[in-house]
């Protein structure tokens, strides 16, 4: 896919994959600022285009420490162009080891994070819908950002509440309401998300009452708030961030089959507002940097997002190859520095080809469905535990006279992938460096 584009920005690397399109990685060449860059192809579903204007929409209307700061957006032909905070440290579930989770207090921080995020939504009548860890990124800090808004909507307006009807989320981490009734609070929904999310983090030790089936007796914000191990861990984080830097709030750190269908059929309700209205902001005049804090060391991303067109290299991970990146002005170490902290890579002991041989071997051992996609980057595909497809792509990159093998989660759930990997990387333990070799760290 062609990809008409801004002078000075590379797209580097794809950083992960929706149901429409693509997230890729824009660095600036003179001023090295990094961007997300969400691609959609409206033209893919029919009711793609209302979907990603709400999306947008939804976006402009948040500023918070733990929401995936949104640029703005342009449009060429069917493509919309989602400009997003870059969050290096990649997605939460990569943090969480399978079956083992993480340790309490960074589950405890994540989770104060989220909680920050998921209570500012709510403060404004937002609700996201579709919490899971794959949904929660990190930045170059550890904070954790809430993303992907595709599926969220307004469910309080002008103070009036509305009750939502619509299946939609991931149902590993959907509300037993959800399915049982035809109408169900918004705010409670979100919060037994978050209360799955805390499982998957924890992997045991829990807040019983954040999933308690019933939504009148499930834990609020506000209990949460006043939870002994929530008030201790917090007192802990508080420490803890004041060691690093900001506040507590602005810098704490599956059966997969998606319900997607973000409209909110709700006209019976009688509500003041309908979806119409949330279109209508969305033809509000647009601002060119959603916020109005956003200083001018960004105007280059004003123009990115403005939109000055450059084209795209056919298949952008071979940037990554370290020879490529070498010859673009501007994004040598600092884009490596930039690359996605995930933990499912390692340094193979062989040289590019016996290390691809290699894979390919344990792949097709393990029943793989293996699919050579560009150069150096496979598509790995199998079903995990629940029967629901899981796709992956692996990369071979060179870097530092070695090989890293860099695996990303494309389509299925995020823990299942980590199982997989951890499978993969387990059979192929001869081959791997044991020693650390230390990756570029900011
Ligand atoms: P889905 O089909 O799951 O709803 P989507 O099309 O809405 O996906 P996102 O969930 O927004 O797309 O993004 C897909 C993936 O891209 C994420 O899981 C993440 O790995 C990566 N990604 C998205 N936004 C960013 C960002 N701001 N910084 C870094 N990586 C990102």
């Amino acid at each position: 896919m062609a990809v008409p584009f801004v002078e000075d920005w590379d797209l580097v690397q794809t950083l992960g994959e929706g149901a429409y399109g693509e997230v890729q990685l824009a660095v600036n060449r003179r001023t090295e600022e990094a961007v997300a860059v969400k691609k959609v192809d409206t033209a893919r579903a029919l009711d793609c285009p209302e979907n990603i204007k709400k999306e947008i929409c939804i976006n402009k209307m948040l500023s918070h420490p733990n929401i995936v700061r949104f640029y703005g957006h342009r449009r060429e032909g069917s493509i919309q162009y989602l400009f997003l905070e870059y969050c290096s440290g990649g997605e939460l579930f990569d943090r969480i080891e399978p079956d083992v989770g993480m340790p309490e207090v960074d589950a405890h921080r994540f989770f104060l994070q989220l909680i920050a995020g998921v209570e500012y939504l709510h403060s404004i009548g937002i609700t996201h819908r579709d919490i899971k860890p794959e949904n929660l990124l990190l930045d170059d800090r550890d904070n954790l950002k809430l993303s992907d808004f595709g599926l969220a909507t307004v469910y309080r307006h002008n103070g009036r509440e509305r009750l939502l009807n619509k299946m939609c989320g991931t149902l590993p981490y959907v509300a037993p309401e959800l399915l049982r009734r035809k109408e169900f609070r918004a705010e409670p929904v979100d919060i037994w998300s978050c209360g799955i999310v805390l499982v998957a983090m924890l992997a045991g030790g829990l807040l019983n009452k954040v999933l308690i089936e019933g939504p009148k007796n499930r834990a609020t914000i506000s209990d949460i708030k006043k939870d002994r191990w929530f008030i201790y861990q917090f007192k802990r984080g508080v420490k803890r961030t004041r060691l690093s830097s900001g506040s507590p709030t602005d810098s704490q750190g599956p059966f997969t089959k998606q319900i997607h269908s973000n409209v909110d059929l709700s006209p019976a309700s009688g509500l003041p507002w309908s979806e119409d209205q949330t279109r209508y902001s969305s033809s509000q005049p647009e601002p060119r940097v959603a916020l109005s804090s956003w200083d001018s060391n960004h105007s280059s991303i004003d123009n990115l997002v403005q939109g000055i067109s450059f084209s795209q290299p056919t298949c952008t991970d071979h940037m990554l190859v370290s020879s490529q990146l070498q010859s673009t002005p501007g994004s040598s170490q600092s884009s490596w520095q930039r690359l996605v902290k995930r933990m499912t890579r390692f340094f193979t002991k062989l040289n590019a080809e016996q290390s691809y041989l290699a894979l390919k071997e344990v792949c097709e051992k393990l029943g793989y469905t293996w699919k050579k996609s560009c150069n150096n980057q496979v598509t790995i595909s199998t079903m995990d535990r629940r029967n629901n497809k899981l796709i992956f792509k692996v990369n071979l990159i060179e870097m530092n006279e070695k090989i890293l093998v860099d695996f990303r989660l494309s389509k299925g759930d995020g823990l299942e992938f980590k199982r997989h990997f951890v499978g993969i990387r387990c059979k192929l333990s001869d081959i791997i460096y044991s020693q650390k070799i230390p990756l570029p760290v900011t």
